[in-house]
């Protein structure tokens, strides 16, 4: 009998494994089942196309389910909810939304790439219509419908991560809408040191974004089953839309009713092979642990860059070959107008927390040569090790062309380099891209 491949969730840390998969094992029968309409999107894509600035949403589908049945020969089932695993009798027990149909399939190999979801918080009014948490494709459809057709003057953004300054950034810069960025943290950006945030902070209330900040939620003003105002525990924003960025956990359900060992945050532990604490049940994308390089301890984080990476690992792995995801550093971006933020390895405090002595400094510079057009202002902190000089760590905040500069840093670490290591790199130059030394290099230079 053919070799039967369940995937559970199809966008990208299954579908990257699917087509791993496909190319080792020719002949295998593989069923990706996915609650929502679609598969293979890029939920990356949901605040710029709730901008308005990529249309239609269909540009957001990498591939459709008949272009993977016609090119990979991979079955996508859509519309179809995993309900419950049986690991003893390999088998899964699946609902049809359509039909509402329930049966059973069965597998020799299993993969659980269920994603993450967003958090709600349980207060009154959370459900009211104009209320919108982002996740799949389709709750990125339903924000903007409701953006066109309500056409709302003012949005409330709860929750001042990734995803809050992107929303904010959709309505203020591009929608010309005004917004309120709600955080009830007294600096936005949580996974930044106080001091970057604290520039990000200033940045985002020059653009025009009203940011109140250690101020928590407490509930919705609602009328008539839709959004009329926001409460905090200092007082009430009268708005017509809001979205909740209040952070994600991990999908993790089914794979822990089915006795799966859990890790982090109650992510599904996986190891670098990406195969859980179960043989023949492999793990990956945001509902799946792994390993902070920096720490070495075990760690979560729900990016679609990990996601893509985790998949495809695992879906060597499944089909027979050999390939790992050590881990990550934790290394993410996001930007608001036109502000750019970027982070990876550990900030002073997660240094501090994880043992480590550290030092570290914060430079201003340019991201151009200062006398080129378009040259903007560009913060740069490092965190290395005292003593070794070892590389921990580097936060980025500013204009344009700041953010990738990261991957200097994130590749630094990987490598294991210190400070000097740093400094001796042979990093590009020309006045409209850089400074004679990079504003890394010149953070390097100032840890010295
Ligand atoms: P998901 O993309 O969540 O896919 C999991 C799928 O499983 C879903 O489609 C879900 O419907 C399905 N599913 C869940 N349970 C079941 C079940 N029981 N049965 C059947 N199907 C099920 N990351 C970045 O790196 N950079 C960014 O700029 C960035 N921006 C983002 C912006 C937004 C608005 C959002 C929401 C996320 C963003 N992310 C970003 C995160 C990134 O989208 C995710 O990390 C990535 O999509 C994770 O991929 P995944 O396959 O693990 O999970």
């Amino acid at each position: 009998a053919k070799e039967r491949v369940l995937i559970v969730g199809g966008d990208a840390a299954g579908m990257s494994a699917a087509g791993q998969i496909r190319k080792l094992l020719p002949d295998a029968e593989i069923t990706v089942y996915e609650r929502s309409g679609y598969s293979s999107y890029s939920a990356c894509g949901i605040p710029y196309f709730i901008a308005g600035l990529v249309e239609p949403e269909t540009r957001l589908v990498v591939r459709t389910p008949e272009e993977f049945l016609q090119k990979q020969n991979i079955v996508v089932k859509v519309r179809h909810e995993v309900l419950s695993l049986d690991p003893d009798g390999g088998t899964v027990l699946v609902r049809d939304l359509e039909s509402g149909r329930e049966f059973r399939d069965s597998w020799d190999r299993l993969l659980i790439a269920t994603g993450a979801s967003p958090a709600v918080p349980p207060v009154e009014g959370a459900k009211a219509e104009g209320i919108f948490t982002l996740s799949t494709l389709e709750t990125g459809i339903a924000a903007r419908r409701y953006v066109d057709k309500f056409r709302p003057r003012h949005a409330v953004v709860i929750g001042g991560g990734y995803i809050g300054l992107e929303m904010a950034e959709a309505f203020a810069c591009v929608r010309g809408m005004k917004v309120t960025l709600l955080d009830k943290s007294p600096q936005v950006m949580n996974t930044f040191d106080a001091d970057m945030a604290e520039l990000i902070a200033s940045a985002i209330r020059g653009i025009g974004t009203a940011l109140r900040l250690g101020e928590g939620l407490v509930g919705f003003g609602t009328e008539g089953g839709r959004i009329r105002s926001v409460i905090t525990e200092h007082g009430e924003i009268e708005t017509e839309m809001v979205i909740m960025g209040l952070g994600v956990r991990p999908n993790s359900g089914l794979a822990g009713d089915a006795g799966l060992k859990l890790s982090v945050r109650d992510s599904i532990f996986a190891d670098e092979t990406m195969a859980t604490s179960r043989p023949g049940i492999w793990a990956a994308g945001d509902c799946a642990s792994t390993t902070h390089l920096m720490t070495g301890k075990p760690f979560w984080v729900a990016l679609g860059t990990v996601a893509n990476k985790m998949g495809r690992v695992a879906g060597i792995s499944m089909g027979g070959g050999r390939a790992a995801f050590p881990g990550v550093y934790g290394t993410a971006m996001s930007k608001h107008c036109g502000l750019e933020v970027a982070r990876t390895g550990l900030t002073e405090r997660e240094a501090e927390e994880n043992g480590f002595r550290s030092v570290s400094s914060v430079i201003r510079t340019k991201t151009r040569a200062g006398y080129y057009p378009g040259a903007e202002t560009m913060h740069v902190k490092l965190v290395g090790e005292e003593g070794s000089g070892r590389l921990l760590g580097g936060q980025i905040v500013g204009g344009q062309g700041s953010a990738k500069r990261v991957d200097i840093i994130a590749t630094a670490l990987a490598g294991g380099m210190t400070v000097n290591n740093l400094l001796e790199l042979d990093l590009g130059y020309a006045p409209p891209f850089s400074m004679a030394w990079d504003p890394v290099q010149i953070a390097g230079r100032e840890l010295l």
